[in-house]
């Protein structure tokens, strides 16, 4: 076991509706150390990349996304949550749905943060059925900025986004992949991935 997967066996609660709590290291209180353990492995990760930003979606992402910005030397921007419905102008925009609070958030990004000259790292913290990262993919795209590739830290993979947007070409990476889980016995099964120190 890696060390994000030994941390959420240690400390993931298992709740009914495939949600995986981790709000004592990663959602809520923060780890910040395994913040800059999962931030390094990123950079060994896609460090064949030419990487110039990370673009995540807040809330729980930007924590993740600041370390590893800071490891690749690059700026972050994270996608915000907007309840405005008139957004003008200078604003990429796309819909993304929430597995968590089952509603539906627009999320912008200014034009001035996105440009046809960034190679993106998206990051985040969940990937469920991949509402996020769609979201996040079609704002780079907007921009005509190129997706390098997208690190996760927890996958569940038994949802189905792992496999879409592996589908759709793109580079994913995630440091713990969740095959199944048991919201009554608290059993959660990892997939097996190449060993991480
Ligand atoms: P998706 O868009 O892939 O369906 O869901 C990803 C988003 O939903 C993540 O940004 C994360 O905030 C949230 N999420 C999805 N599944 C879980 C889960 O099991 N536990 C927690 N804490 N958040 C989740």
């Amino acid at each position: 076991m890696n060390f994000l997967e030994e941390r959420i066996k240690r400390d993931g609660i298992v709740k009914p509706g495939n949600v995986l709590k981790v709000d004592s290291f990663l959602n809520h209180q923060m780890d910040v150390h395994l913040m800059d353990q999962m931030g390094e492995e990123f950079k060994r990760r896609f460090a064949d990349k030419p990487i110039n930003k990370v673009l995540t979606i807040e809330a729980s992402g930007i924590a993740i996304a600041c370390s590893v910005a800071r490891c690749l030397n690059v700026p972050m921007v994270f996608a915000k949550k907007s309840k405005s419905i008139n957004i003008e102008g200078e604003m990429y925009v796309a819909e993304v749905e929430s597995f968590t609070h089952k509603n539906t958030n627009q999320v912008i990004v200014s034009k001035k943060f996105l440009t046809p000259e960034d190679h993106v790292l998206i990051i985040d913290d969940f990937l469920a059925n991949g509402c996020a990262l769609q979201g996040l993919i079609s704002i780079v795209e907007a921009a005509g900025a190129t997706v390098e590739g997208l690190g996760i830290a927890i996958e569940k993979g038994f949802q189905i986004g792992g496999r879409v947007i592996r589908n759709l070409g793109y580079r994913l990476e995630s440091l713990a992949i969740v095959d199944g889980m048991d919201a009554e016995t608290g059993e959660i099964i990892f997939r097996e991935q190449e060993c991480v120190e």
